[in-house]
């Protein structure tokens, strides 16, 4: 039978617009349906737009400092939140434009709609009176924020999509969760002045990660005077003037002008129609996919969010790329899931890749720990107490470093960089081996030279 294209992509977000593009340059006739903006969560209302974020709010303490350094009339500054909204969205307009233009240069056809499976190898494209036949169908679709169904009046919240938003900027908010986006926000918005609330439902943030690292980051947030509230969960929210009463556990009652749920994404599958493709879901509620992003109608495949893998957009670029060379290259490409770097761009952020000393303890015979917890240079000058936190996980067998952690300014760049070190398994003896950058954070990375042996083990000894 002849399709009207070889491919069909639905969603133009990083990995839809990446697969697209790479099949078409091999040739491919490539169909692309995005029923909002092209650049989908990263570029639109996620990565890009939150970093601008980031970046708006890490002034105020600049200014801070810069008074340390003997600059002069940095006393009132102030922060207009319309102006900043107004030059991010034309950015996130260019981003966007970019991302079109790409995919229209490599010969792909885009269509704003969204499009429905009809049946394995049909989709309708909603709005435009639309169906299409394609030989390949790749949901590239992402996710979405899960706002709690069991919490009354959680709809009067705000998520991460909502706070790109905001007309203006609250006096207060209530952040509510303990993973990336939660702590993000609750920095960025401390930063920018509002009177910041966060409430988690564990005993400590950054479930998931090092617990040193965990504990670091506790410290540094309390250190800014951000409010942290642990072991406690909404039960309701009600409207007040002027904003919001949440009732969490134990009668605590907080009342700000916005509250923000930031309690995990889910996968975008909703109206995809894919019952009728026969597509299966995973326990999960994801695409279930096999190594090669292929779903169990051997024609139809899935990429990125939507198949709650590890939910990053280099991740969701990598799948695509591998999908791209195996379908279209003849190239049979697995993504290696492994020893992805990743951060929280906290204020101070974090940079991990690799292992946490749990999971080494867990996966290896013996475990070598080196940390160190120092003042930054910059901020040390000007008699800051903020501690920047650097640890290396090595299995003690094989001296392999298998993880690395930092909580400190900048710590994102620096373990892009370290993550290629611990990903080609370079041993501790070999980061030693590499010559220091001097003056500089990032050579405490190299000159780390006493293990450190944690207090309860010393104890157990
Ligand atoms: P996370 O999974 O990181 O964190 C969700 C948080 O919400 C956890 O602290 C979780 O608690 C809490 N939570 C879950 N359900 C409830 C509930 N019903 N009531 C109260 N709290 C709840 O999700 P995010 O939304 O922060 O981010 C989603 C994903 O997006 C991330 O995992 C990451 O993959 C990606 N992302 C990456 C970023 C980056 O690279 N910098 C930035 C932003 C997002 P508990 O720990 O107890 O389960």
């Amino acid at each position: 039978m002849a399709y009207d294209y070889d491919l069909f992509v639905i969603g133009a977000g990083s990995g839809g617009v990446r697969a697209a593009r790479l099949a078409a340059m091999s040739g491919a006739r490539v169909g692309v349906a995005e029923e909002y903006r092209v650049g989908g969560t990263c570029v639109i209302r996620g990565c890009v737009p939150k970093k601008l974020m980031v970046y708006a709010s890490g002034f105020a303490r600049d200014f801070e400092i810069a008074k340390g350094y003997g600059w002069s009339g940095c006393d009132t500054p102030k922060f207009d939140w319309p102006t900043f909204l107004t030059a991010k969205d034309m950015e996130i307009s260019r981003l966007s434009g970019i991302y079109s233009a790409n995919l229209k240069k490599a010969g792909c056809d885009l269509f704003e709609a969204r499009a429905e499976f009809i049946d394995p190898h049909t989709l309708k494209l909603a709005g435009l009176d639309k169906t299409i036949t394609a030989e390949r169908i790749l949901i590239a679709t992402g996710g979405r924020p899960k706002v709690p169904d069991d919490v009354p009046g959680a709809d009067l919240s705000i998520t991460s999509e909502g706070a790109f938003k905001l007309e203006k900027l609250p006096k207060s908010i209530l952040v509510v969760g303990g993973g990336y986006i939660a702590i993000e926000f609750a920095c960025i918005f401390h930063g920018m002045g509002v009177d910041v609330t966060l409430a988690y439902r564990g005993s400590n943030l950054l479930r998931g990660f090092d617990d040193d690292v965990r504990a670091h980051v506790s410290g540094e947030l309390h250190k800014r005077g951000l409010k942290v509230v642990l072991a406690c969960q909404h039960e309701r929210i009600e409207k007040i003037d002027g904003g919001f009463r949440s009732h969490l556990t134990d009668q605590l009652t907080i009342e700000t002008e916005q509250v923000m749920f930031a309690v995990g994404r889910e996968p975008h599958v909703k109206g995809l129609g894919l019952e009728a493709a026969g597509v299966a879901l995973n326990d999960k509620g994801a695409v279930a996919v096999d190594a090669f992003s292929q779903t169990n109608v051997p024609h139809i495949f899935a990429i990125g969010d939507v198949t709650d893998r590890v939910n990053l957009t280099p991740v969701a670029i990598r799948e695509a790329v591998a999908f791209a060379e195996t379908v279209y290259n003849d190239r049979p490409t697995k993504f290696d899931h492994a020893d992805i770097p990743t951060a929280v761009f906290s204020q101070p952020p974090v940079g991990v890749v690799g292992m946490s000393e749990a999971e080494a303890r867990h996966a290896f015979r013996h475990v070598d720990i080196y940390r160190t917890k120092f003042r930054a240079m910059r901020t040390a000058f000007v008699g800051d107490d903020e501690q920047t936190l650097m640890k290396l996980v090595v299995d003690g067998d094989t001296g392999r470093v298998v993880g690395c952690h930092i909580v400190g300014p900048d710590s994102p760049e620096m373990i892009q960089l370290a993550a290629i070190a611990v990903k080609a398994g370079l041993t501790k003896a070999q980061w030693d081996d590499t010559c220091a950058l001097h003056p500089s954070a990032a050579e405490e990375l190299v000159t780390l030279r006493e293990k450190y042996v944690p207090s309860e083990l010393i104890a157990a000894e």
